[in-house]
């Protein structure tokens, strides 16, 4: 009797300290005050002056649609009601960084906590059950198991099974399709109207390869959108599934053609590539096009910590063989982190004499090309292991970012020394190179970008690719860096060839960390108060609309 009353008052007082917690508002941890300024505040802005009456009332819908992907990423990735969440959070500051990273962890930080009393972010998010353990999945016997667009949940009998998205967020997925409806009666361009209205029913129907291609065979629309459940990068427990995000972007006509030229060289470029036949089999697609836009809204996994400056999709594979990808430069974006960051970094970190070769034509190309790289190499094993991303689970998409990044860089020398690329000099693509590694690296190693910036950071230093001065300031060694380029180039393209998880595994456990020296100069960069990354004021008030 006496331990029954005893259990009753202990649930109660439970109960009451369950409540209290409730209503207590979050402090900040203490370190946190140190990160309030990493991300500069820039407004998106771009020249809609071509645009229609009709065209900009549609870009006003496309906004409407895409900050519905942004409430269903924030689900995603933290879960619990986002404004229950944020207004409990007093301090302006702070709760403007739970904003920036869709939750209380720190996402340029390895996901760290910044809120006292909160739990450290499981790898599956919340696409996967809290209890989840990753053995109990690898052997539970699910339909859809490594599939993109549902989650994980327990059954009533505790087995585990998968809700498809259209059903776990049906409600804003019938809003999100509603509004892109809307948008596709307006729109002037006949593909774009198309690729609305399918996209509108991708979401309703939880399939999206049929919208992925009516994306890819529209080429004259002035306006665009990337809507709906895209990159794996949130799933750090198994990277299969996707998290909601969009971009809407305005076409800049005039750089787009200057960047097309560039996708005729695609086949020789894969010819070209420094490793056996057998790891260059697959021909990319030959109307791959590349594309130079101004951003005009970003939501979702897109907005969240650090910003993508440069699209290369779709991502399905089948769509990538038959069509390629298309790549979108966002050229706004970039010139705001090439400004506020980049050269502020290379002031500090590289020798002066290298530094006037740190240009924003040089960054352009660089991230240019690392788009281009997504599309060559192999997307399947050559062994019978399946995809490359299959065989390589959470490791395949920091190996294909690095994979981008050195296949990038080893296509612009080609280019150059072909004569195709006339702006600038080697020096100039490599030096800014350098310091765009700073630039990713400070992103922490959590990000499948971080992760594989590290790796190549210390495979460079071990090839002596660049060479550091006891001030801490780096040179670039052009012999060297030409010949780590080549051989990095091989390493990866060769792993993902043979869909070696283990030896993967293996690189990222070795080469993927911060060094303590690496450690103070990036230490010296936030001394300096140089932004880490970006944020966006944006919206319709931003583009008058
Ligand atoms: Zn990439």
């Amino acid at each position: 009797m006496i331990n029954h009353n005893y259990k009753l008052a202990a649930a109660m007082i439970g109960t009451l300290a369950l409540t209290g917690c409730q209503l207590t508002n979050y402090k900040p941890l203490p370190h946190v005050q140190s990160r309030l300024d990493i991300y500069q505040p820039v407004t998106l802005s771009a020249d809609l002056s071509h645009l229609s009456q009709n065209q900009k009332k549609m870009v006003s819908l496309l906004i409407d649609a895409a900050d519905v992907m942004d409430d269903l990423f924030w689900k995603q990735s933290y879960g619990e009601d986002k404004t229950t969440f944020l207004s409990r959070i007093p301090d302006p500051k702070v709760r403007q960084f739970a904003q920036i990273n869709y939750g209380p962890w720190d996402r340029l930080d390895n996901e760290r906590p910044f809120l006292k009393g909160i739990p450290t972010k499981r790898p599956g998010a919340e696409f996967y059950p809290k209890e989840m353990t990753k053995d109990e999945f690898s052997i539970a016997g699910l339909s859809d198991k490594k599939g993109l667009y549902s989650l994980v949940r327990y059954d009533e009998n505790g087995k585990l099974k998968t809700i498809p998205y259209a059903m776990a967020y049906g409600p804003e997925l019938k809003k999100a399709a509603n509004l892109l409806r809307q948008a596709a009666d307006l729109a002037e361009d006949r593909d774009f109207k198309k690729y609305l209205n399918m996209r509108a029913n991708a979401l309703l129907l939880n399939q999206y390869q049929p919208s992925d291609f009516a994306w890819m065979s529209m080429k004259t629309n002035p306006v665009d959108v990337v809507i709906g459940p895209i990159e794996t990068y949130e799933d750090q427990l198994f990277g299969y599934r996707a998290g909601f995000e969009a971009y809407v972007l305005i076409k800049d006509q005039r750089w787009s053609k200057k960047l097309a030229k560039y996708a005729k060289q695609l086949p020789s470029l894969q010819r070209g590539l420094p490793v056996p036949s057998q790891y260059k089999q697959e021909k990319p697609g030959t109307n791959a096009d590349l594309g130079a836009y101004d951003v005009v809204y970003y939501a979702g996994h897109s907005n969240a910590g650090g910003k993508t400056i440069a699209i290369n999709l779709p991502n399905d594979e089948e769509v990538q063989l038959k069509e390629g990808t298309r790549r979108l430069q966002l050229k706004n974006a970039m010139r705001a982190k090439f400004d506020h960051i980049l050269k502020p970094i290379a002031d500090e970190l590289i020798v002066p004499e290298q530094r006037n070769h740190i240009t924003f034509n040089a960054f352009f190309a660089n991230t240019m090309f690392h788009e281009v790289a997504h599309g060559l190499g192999i997307k399947n094993t050559i062994n019978g292991n399946g995809t490359v991303r299959q065989a390589l689970r959470e490791h395949a998409s920091a190996l294909e970012e690095g994979k981008a990044d050195i296949l990038g860089l080893y296509m612009v020398s080609q280019l150059l020394k072909k004569g195709v690329i006339r702006e600038g000099q080697l020096e100039d693509y490599y030096t800014t190179f350098l310091a765009g590694i700073f630039r990713s690296v400070r992103f922490g190693a959590s990000s499948a970008h971080g992760k594989a910036n590290m790796v190549r950071f210390n495979y460079f230093k071990e090839a002596e690719a660049f060479t550091r001065a006891p001030n801490g300031q780096y040179r670039v060694n052009m012999k060297k860096m030409k010949q780590a380029i080549n051989d990095l180039s091989r390493l990866i393209l060769t792993l993902q060839g043979d869909g070696s998880y283990a030896k993967v595994d293996q690189l990222f456990a070795e080469d993927g960390n911060i060094g303590p020296l690496l450690k103070e100069d990036l230490a010296r960069l936030s001394k300096a108060n140089i932004p880490v990354d970006i944020t966006f004021i944006q919206g319709k008030e931003q583009l008058g609309l």
